[in-house]
């Protein structure tokens, strides 16, 4: 049998988070709120899941490339490994400038700044169209010669190291910080003060900031998230928003030209007015507030359930059954709407469930279609329909108090 060990990424991360958590409890410091970590920590297993079903065919889209179009035979020696590395820290600047700088690629990258504290759950806000864009940023690499097998080994080290640069318990770090991309310059990164706004893009090197005139020193204490907060702790709206406020803004433009200038268009030159619109037509307008202990006992026990199915299903990539892998992801995902709409106090939240008792039922029947496990599956169809009300009525009751 042959696991696929990158699942224990997600052991890993959970133990430095757990970490961080337990020394700034230590220290007294407010570093991590509930509902955000939890939304924070959503997107995170989101893009997990989602690799799970992508991360082939990027590595096939660059042997593509390798194969068919390379200018040189690049042989991997340690000179070339480094050669790559830093390429591929080069390439990241500028794919994360343009994330920042044109109106498209942000509705992608401002998923990554939509948490309002800095912690290591901010780490893992990442989503699968940065990806997209990302790799078609790096396509130059296999195109240069850099073999698929080289480029996917740099990119596993370039997508760890950014994650131990969200963090406040660590200071500036001396030498380092002239080389390295360090806490204190990714917390300016991650601020929304006005003198920090488009500043320090590296993931690994801060010497393309230095280069290009977009580095700021950590001065003044930073206050994290978006200049317009985003009031949602939705999973759907945390990823579609800007892209909704986008199409707003495209459907106003008069002319093809005009569209297209909007689209390619700089962020900060947004019209803010777009963002109210689209949130009446799409958000709740129930307030967010978490307070009961039973309701975060019940968010918390789905996202346990949630990241060990999480984990068992990277570590048997390779041996699950197609199917039952579908039906899980899908059951994950179906979770992490449902952990976003509850701190929403979103009512169709109990639409999910039917949602995740189907799956279930669903997979159980196709691995085990004898009569008896369809007359059940039959009888608890019935069931769950005539009780619709009374059970939606018990289950908001238990989750909201
Ligand atoms: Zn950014
Ligand atoms: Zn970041």
């Amino acid at each position: 049998m042959t696991l696929n060990y990158l699942a224990l990424a997600v052991p890993f991360f959970l133990f430095f988070i757990g970490l961080e958590y337990l020394v700034a409890k230590k220290r007294k410091k407010n570093y991590f709120s509930f509902s955000t970590s939890i939304a924070n920590l959503n997107v995170g297993v989101a893009e997990r899941l989602i690799d799970l079903f992508t991360a082939g065919s990027f590595y096939f889209f660059y042997d593509y490339l390798h194969r068919n179009f390379a200018f040189f035979d690049i042989q991997p020696t340690l000179l070339l490994w480094i050669a790559l590395l830093l390429a591929t820290d080069f390439l990241w600047y500028w794919y994360h400038r343009y994330g920042h700088e044109v109106n498209l690629f942000w509705g992608f990258h401002v998923v990554h700044h939509q948490s309002e504290e800095f912690n290591y759950t901010a780490g893992t806000r990442i989503t699968i169209f940065q990806a997209v864009v990302r790799t078609s940023f790096w396509a130059i690499l296999p195109i240069i010669g850099f073999p698929a097998p080289m480029i996917t080994t740099i990119l596993l080290v370039h997508g760890l190291y950014p994650f131990f640069t969200h963090t406040q318990l660590i200071g500036k770090l001396g030498l380092l910080e002239y080389i390295l991309v360090t806490p204190s310059h990714h917390r300016v990164h991650h601020a929304s003060n006005e003198q920090y706004l488009d500043k320090n893009f590296g993931d690994m090197f801060i010497i393309w900031d230095k280069l290009f005139g977009t580095f700021a020193e950590e001065e003044e204490e930073a206050v994290y998230g978006l200049t317009v907060p985003l009031r949602s702790h939705s999973f759907l709206w945390q990823h579609f928003h800007y892209l909704v406020e986008l199409a707003y803004g495209v459907r106003r433009q008069p002319g093809l030209r005009a569209k297209i200038k909007l689209i390619l268009g700089r962020p900060s030159d947004f019209d803010p007015s777009l963002r109210p619109l689209a949130e009446k037509r799409f958000l709740s307008p129930h307030k967010v507030q978490v307070v009961s202990r039973k309701f975060r006992g019940y968010v918390l026990g789905q996202f346990i359930a949630m990241v060990t199915i999480l984990f068992f299903l990277l570590l048997f990539e390779h041996t699950a059954y197609s199917f039952l892998q579908i039906t899980t992801a899908l059951f994950i995902l179906v979770t992490l709407i449902n952990c976003g709409a509850l701190l929403e106090q979103r009512r169709w939240v109990f639409y999910l469930e039917y949602i995740r008792a189907g799956l279930v039922l669903t997979t159980t029947y196709y691995y085990f279609p004898t009569p008896t496990m369809g007359a059940l599956l039959g009888l608890v169809t019935i069931a769950t329909i005539a009780f619709f009300s009374s059970l939606q009525k018990q289950y908001l009751r238990y989750v909201y108090g």
